[in-house]
C-alpha cells in the first residue's frame, strides 16, 4: 500500500498531531533510509511548517500534543517527544511536564533522542576549549595562561581551576567563578579538567 494511503487509514484521515483534517501530507520522521509508513506521520500544513522549522513554534497550537503524545504509533510518539523538547527548551514549562509523563520503549527513546541531538547541533555551535574538547555546563576547567581580570583588580593565574562553569550564547565564552568573582572567560584560554582529578 502506498505510504499516503496507509497513513490515511491509520489516522482516519486526520493530522496525527492535532487532528486537523485539512491539507494533510506525509512527514518522514528522521532519520529515514527507506521511507515507510512506520517511519512517517500524517500531518496538516500547520504542523508541517513548524516541524520543518519554516515557521516559528506556536506554543498554543502544540497543546494538541497533550493528546497525541499518547498515540500508540511510535513515529507519532517520537515526533511529539521532539516537539515537546523544543518547546521545553524554549521555556514552556507545560511541555516539560508532559515530557516527564511520557514513557517510551528504549528503541523509540533512542530514535527520539536522535532528533533532539540533531536539533541541538543545528541550533547552537558547540563550545570548545583550547584543545577543541566540547564543554558542557557544569564542567570544570583550568586556565592555561595568566589572565588580568578587568574590574576584578587581580590576575587569575595559569592553572587556576574554575569549577561548575556555565555556557553562554557565544560559543567562545564561558562563565565561571574565579576568586569568588563571576567572570566571562574566553574558551581559547581554558582547558577542560579530566572528570576525575588526581588529588
Ligand atoms: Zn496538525
Amino acid at each position: 500500500m502506498p505510504i499516503n494511503a496507509a497513513l490515511t487509514e491509520r489516522s482516519n484521515g486526520c493530522c496525527e498531531l492535532c487532528s486537523s483534517t485539512t491539507d494533510l501530507s506525509v512527514f518522514e520522521v528522521p532519520p529515514v533510509k527507506e521511507p515507510n509508513s512506520d517511519k512517517s506521520v500524517l500531518v496538516c500544513s500547520t504542523c508541517l511548517s513548524q516541524l520543518e522549522k519554516q515557521t516559528d513554534m506556536d506554543s498554543n497550537h502544540w497543546r494538541c500534543l497533550n493528546d497525541s503524545m499518547w498515540s500508540q504509533v511510535p513515529a507519532v510518539q517520537v515526533t511529539a517527544f521532539r516537539l515537546l523538547t523544543r518547546l521545553s527548551n524554549a521555556g514552556e514549562s507545560w511541555a516539560q511536564d508532559l515530557l516527564d509523563m511520557m514513557y517510551m520503549e528504549d528503541e523509540q527513546k533512542a530514535w527520539a533522542d536522535y532528533g533532539v541531538a540533531a536539533d541541538e547541533i543545528e541550533d547552537v555551535a558547540p563550545t570548545r576549549d583550547s584543545n577543541g574538547t566540547v564543554l558542557v555546563a557544569g564542567d570544570n576547567v583550568t586556565l592555561i595562561k595568566d589572565l588580568d581580570v578587568k574590574g576584578g583588580n587581580f590576575t587569575a593565574k595559569r592553572g587556576t581551576p574554575v569549577r561548575n562553569i556555565s555556557l553562554t550564547d557565544n560559543p567562545e565564552h564561558i562563565e565561571g567563578r574565579v576568586n569568588g568573582v563571576r567572570i566571562v572567560l574566553l574558551t581559547q584560554y581554558i582547558k577542560k579538567m579530566p572528570l576525575f582529578e588526581d588529588k
